[in-house]
């Protein structure tokens, strides 16, 4: 199961201002003991059958071998969980799905349960991926219900937001961002905010090879950091863990996590190559 994010010691934050708290620490004493683990999650969405997903993953756990300041998560179609699973058993490497029902049970066709991903061993699921909200019409009421099953359970969200191109474009990043944060996360609580994990994915940076620039990709950060910060108590915004996703890789990755409020990747074309989703998480590490 997930790990205390603030368990490895990843990096400082900046405080803003400095000033006595209750506690007589200043901020900055406190901005220093703030610190978050970092994720990797490979999102293989419909690639891989069973005898591939083994072999691939049976590679990633041989090349990161014993990192632990790094949540390193694969999420494998369904079809593939209880073959990773069996590769995965006593690994660093947990196992994820990409996407859940809102219901406990029922007729819905084609649809899986939050206890049958928990039956294979899940312990993340990503939600509201921009391709399930586009091509499935997921809407944020559905998100909305889909978190608060997942939050109902011991499994961690993993959920995804981020502007399309038209949005950039019309310079509508700050309205649209908020926006989403808002209509998925309004519900909830203190200890479920600092249970997820965000991902913050540009539309127009999926699967096109073309990257967030560090500094870009910061400033969407910050703006989730910030928001989570005016809607929850002090101190929880900091324990959240904020991922970029949008064409990541090994020649990418390292500039991009450097960045004060990044803090880790949801990986899509490059977490389907051992060798590449390794080095990603090596440079995570
Ligand atoms: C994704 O699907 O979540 C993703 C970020 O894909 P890619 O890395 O291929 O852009």
């Amino acid at each position: 199961m997930e790990q205390n994010p603030n368990e490895e010691s990843q990096k400082e934050q900046n405080p803003t201002e400095q000033g006595p708290t209750e506690q007589g620490q200043t901020q900055q004493d406190q901005a220093e003991q703030i610190s978050r683990k970092h994720v990797v999650a490979g999102n293989w969405k419909m690639f891989k059958t069973r005898d591939e997903a083994q072999a691939t993953v049976r590679e990633v756990v041989g090349l990161v071998g014993n990192i632990q300041n790094v949540d390193i998560v694969v999420c494998p179609p369904f079809t593939a969980l209880g073959a990773v699973e069996e590769i995965l058993t006593g690994s660093v490497v947990q196992l994820g799905a990409q996407n859940v029902h809102w219901q406990d049970e029922g007729a819905f066709t084609g649809e899986v349960s939050v206890s049958m991903l928990a039956d294979y061993g899940c312990s993340h699921v990503i939600i509201g991926h921009s391709e399930r909200r586009h091509y499935f019409q997921e809407s944020d009421e559905v998100i909305q219900d889909k978190l608060e099953k997942v939050f109902s359970t011991e499994l961690v969200p993993i959920l995804c937001i981020g502007e399309s191109l038209e949005a950039r474009e019309a310079d509508r990043v700050q309205e649209v961002i908020p926006s989403q944060l808002e209509r998925a996360l309004r519900e909830l609580t203190d200890p479920q905010t600092s249970r997820i994990i965000i991902a913050y994915e540009p539309v127009w940076a999926i699967g096109t090879g073309r990257t967030a620039t560090p500094e870009l990709a910061e400033k969407v950060h910050f703006l989730i950091r910030s928001w989570l910060s005016d809607h929850s108590s002090v101190g929880v915004a900091d324990q959240v863990r904020i991922l970029y996703g949008g064409s990541v890789t090994p020649e990418n990755a390292g500039q991009l996590i450097e960045q004060e409020n990044i803090d880790g990747f949801l990986v899509g074309g490059a977490s389907l190559d051992a060798q590449s989703f390794a080095k990603i998480v090596q440079q995570s590490a």
